[in-house]
């Protein structure tokens, strides 16, 4: 059989602890989802504002299907560029306080994007070592050299700069780290990168629509902004539909539009969502309470989870991670949970580092109290037995 030979790369996966199984959902995203014909309590999804099934974003989509049919047929540099789509990324741009945005299908393809139309061979990229694997992805597809450094660790970074020879520089780091939740500092970054005369790219996927009080994300969080930055932010997450865009200078989102692969080889991802996107920028900016819900959910499980053994991050996120240690035990606790109900994912090497598995917790805001009362209450639990 051609492809027999897996079979023991399978098998490995599985005695590892590490074999990936999907599940098949069958309702919207919510508090509660139904999972193989049974419903659950989902602490599992980025939707954290709550918007991935809210009305006026389902009504903006079939009115956006309704005129520009479901597809868009072509790539955004031929005909796929919709008059949504336009609207889109000027309402983006005027959210995030930059001059310019594009928009991309998908976070991944953005941070692939970015960093090889700007970088080849003889520049240099400076990556935190918990980063998302897409801009590790995208580091290696451009071919230029990539320096990790320890997470958060700026001393060991200003090294690397100081010592660098190379063309370009770039720093490249998650805003909020999708597996830890805890936040870059970004105006510390930004100094080095002004000393050193890099550019500073923040992934804010799991900031944009969560962080600032009108949820504009990390550079509203910290009131910070500079010619510099390339701000990279997902939509498929607080903005509840799907895709992302970068934004920046009038000079950089033209090069983009004339150099990045995965803007230019690709599909214009449907209009009818980017109407639905339309409706959802306004929803972040104007429905401040679903932050406010987000960090009394944070709050209440600090207050009452009683752990021993596992432990809560630093984080002020709505991801909130525990970290049990080892892959089986963090699958038995998800699969325990899930006997009760309750749906938190297990996240295993290599999406974390090796003796580092932990239940990831992600809070929405369509989570009430009490359904962060029957968390904390099944965790408390299942600490003391398993
Ligand atoms: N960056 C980060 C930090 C992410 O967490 C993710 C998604 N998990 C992405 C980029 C990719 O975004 P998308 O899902 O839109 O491809």
């Amino acid at each position: 059989m051609p492809f027999s030979y897996l079979n023991d790369d399978l098998l490995t996966l599985e005695e590892q602890g590490l074999f990936r199984r999907r599940r098949i959902v069958e309702s919207a995203q919510g508090a509660v989802i139904r999972v193989d014909g049974r419903d659950y309590l989902s602490f599992c999804s980025n939707d954290y504002l709550g918007l991935a099934n809210h009305p006026a974003l389902i009504d903006a989509a079939c009115r956006g299907a309704a005129q520009y049919g479901v597809g868009s047929g072509a790539s955004h540099l031929i005909t796929g560029h919709s008059e949504a789509h336009h609207k889109l990324e000027l309402a983006l741009a005027e959210l995030v306080g930059f001059p310019d945005a594009l928009l991309f299908s998908t976070g991944y393809m953005a941070n692939m994007g970015v960093v090889s139309a700007l970088l080849s061979r003889n520049d240099v990229v400076f990556a935190d070592k918990l980063n998302h694997a897409s801009l590790n992805d995208a580091v290696l597809v451009s071919r230029a050299t990539m320096q990790r450094y320890s997470h958060l660790d700026l001393v060991q970074l200003e090294k690397q700069l100081i010592a660098s020879k190379h063309r370009r520089k770039l720093v490249v780091t998650d805003a909020v780290f999708s597996m830890d939740g805890d936040i870059a500092p970004v105006p510390e970054l930004l100094k080095l990168c002004e000393r050193y005369d890099a550019w500073l790219l923040l992934d804010d996927a799991h900031g944009f629509g969560v962080l600032g009080r009108e949820g504009k994300g990390v550079l509203e969080y910290f009131a910070t902004q500079s010619p510099r930055i390339i701000y990279m932010a997902t939509l498929g997450k607080a903005a509840g539909v799907f895709g992302a865009y970068v934004a920046g200078s009038p000079e950089l989102i033209q090069m983009l539009i004339q150099r990045a692969r995965t803007y230019i080889y690709t599909t214009a991802f449907p209009p009818m969502l980017a109407n639905a996107l339309l409706a959802s920028v306004h929803l972040i900016q104007e429905e401040g309470w679903r932050r406010q819900r987000l960090q009394d959910l944070a709050g209440y499980l600090k207050d009452h989870l009683k752990l021993a053994r596992w432990k809560l991050m630093p984080s002020i996120t709505p991801i909130q991670p525990i970290v049990i240690g080892s892959n089986k035990e963090t699958l038995a606790v998800s699969a325990a949970l899930m006997e009760k109900g309750i749906l938190v994912p297990a996240i295993r090497p290599p999406t974390v580092p090796k003796g580092e598995a932990r239940l990831r917790i992600s809070f929405s805001a369509a989570h009430s109290l009490e359904d962060a009362r029957k968390l904390v209450e099944a965790l408390n639990e299942l600490e003391k037995v398993i």
